[in-house]
């Protein structure tokens, strides 16, 4: 196969540890027989240096016509006091939104040798494997009317949960697919005992399900299904939710595993998608050569499986990291005393672990 990636290393961590991601591709191309070419643009803290604007229009142009984008993070304090628009993080966002990216795969899973990475008891986390499909591009973060005003004296401020039929099918249709690939189980999150919007994304996701009958769905409120994660973590599957709602349970579930360094993400829309590890740029630890590529790597098996559809690599590539980490080789953030290995160290590891 013949693919063009889009790279946006990003700041602070973000090049270290997408060198490393690029490291296991090449590495995947060599063993399987791919070509790969690699394009680096302008984006984010690189392109606020070249002209201002940190989504410039050839930028953009380059990520539309590639197969996928592999992204690192961006941000830091260094740019917090450029306008909102103007900053590297505002980049990303009008990345996602023009390439309407409206769903979010955040595959998370315990390790096992890695449990004690957790702040769950071992016997809870234990089995954890799940994805959230969040919803990324509507909802409450994006719905009009918004915004504050003054009324007779008091500050009032309003925003606005719209979904349209659409918008919750298409999301849907992912997570049933996803689920196909799993163990064939959805759990739908909302809150239709008292939203309208979770009322309709409630028969919306029943109407899509009957397409899938191979498939099981469950209803679930997100207060009852925030408890659920970390009671019993390893009874779900699939998580599919609205935007905010996806937006605090991933947090969770990445709590639940006890470690963002480990998280991968894939934003899918009708074009282009994007790979990112969940993590930001660690500004405390940049620079240094110790953060953990785990997340990034992941992310690349996701633009394997999904972006090019190659499934046997990207599972070479998740089973590669499985059996460095079961070797015992760790970076710093969990070395927990023991002798740690850089950023470039442990993607050696699991580029040479590729089988
Ligand atoms: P962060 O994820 O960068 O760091 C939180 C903590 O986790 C830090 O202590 C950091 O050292 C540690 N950490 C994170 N990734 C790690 C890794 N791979 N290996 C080892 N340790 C790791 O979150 P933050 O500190 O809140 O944000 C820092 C900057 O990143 C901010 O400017 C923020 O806007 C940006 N950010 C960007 C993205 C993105 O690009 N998608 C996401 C989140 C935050």
């Amino acid at each position: 196969m013949r693919a063009k990636i889009v790279v946006l290393p990003g700041d602070g961590i973000g090049p270290e540890v997408t060198a490393e991601a690029l490291k296991v591709l090449r590495r995947v191309a060599e063993r399987y027989g791919h070509h790969f070419t690699f394009t680096d643009v302008p984006f984010g803290s690189s392109a606020i240096a070249d002209g201002g604007d940190p989504l410039p229009a050839a930028t953009l142009e380059a990520c539309r016509r590639a197969d996928a984008i592999l992204l690192g993070a961006v941000g830091g304090p260094q740019w917090d006091g450029l306008p909102p628009d103007r900053r590297p993080e505002a980049g990303l966002l009008r990345l996602r939104r023009e390439l309407q990216l409206f769903a979010n795969l955040r595959p998370v899973r315990a390790f096992p040798g890695l449990l004690d990475a957790s702040p769950l008891r071992p016997e809870v986390v234990a089995g954890t494997d799940l994805v959230i499909v969040r919803e990324l591009a509507g909802g409450l973060y994006f719905g009009t009317p918004r915004g504050r005003s003054v009324h007779d004296g008091r500050r009032i401020a309003v925003d606005t949960l719209p979904y349209a039929e659409d918008e919750i099918a298409r999301v849907a249709r992912v997570a049933f697919e996803a689920a196909r690939a799993r163990r064939r189980h959805v759990t739908s999150v909302d809150k239709a005992n008292v939203l309208h919007s979770s009322q309709l994304w409630r028969e919306v996701v029943t109407e899509v399900a009957r397409a899938y009958p191979d498939v099981t769905c469950v209803h679930a409120l997100v207060d009852s299904t925030a408890m659920q994660l970390v009671r019993r973590p390893a009874a779900f599957d699939v998580v599919v939710t609205e935007n905010m709602f996806g937006d605090i349970l991933s947090d969770e579930a990445a709590g639940v595993v006890g470690s963002l360094g480990f998280l991968p993400s894939a934003s899918l829309g009708e074009g282009t998608s994007l790979y990112e590890p969940v993590h930001g740029t660690a500004p405390d630890i940049a620079g240094q050569g110790i953060a953990n590529p785990v997340g990034a790597i992941l992310s690349a098996a996701l633009l394997l499986r999904h972006a090019l559809r190659l499934e046997r690599e990207a599972a070479a590539v998740e089973a590669a990291v499985e059996a460095t980490l079961a070797a015992g080789v760790r970076t710093a953030d969990v070395a927990a005393g023991q002798p740690a290995v850089s950023t470039a160290e442990f993607g050696d590891r699991v580029a040479a672990a590729i089988a």
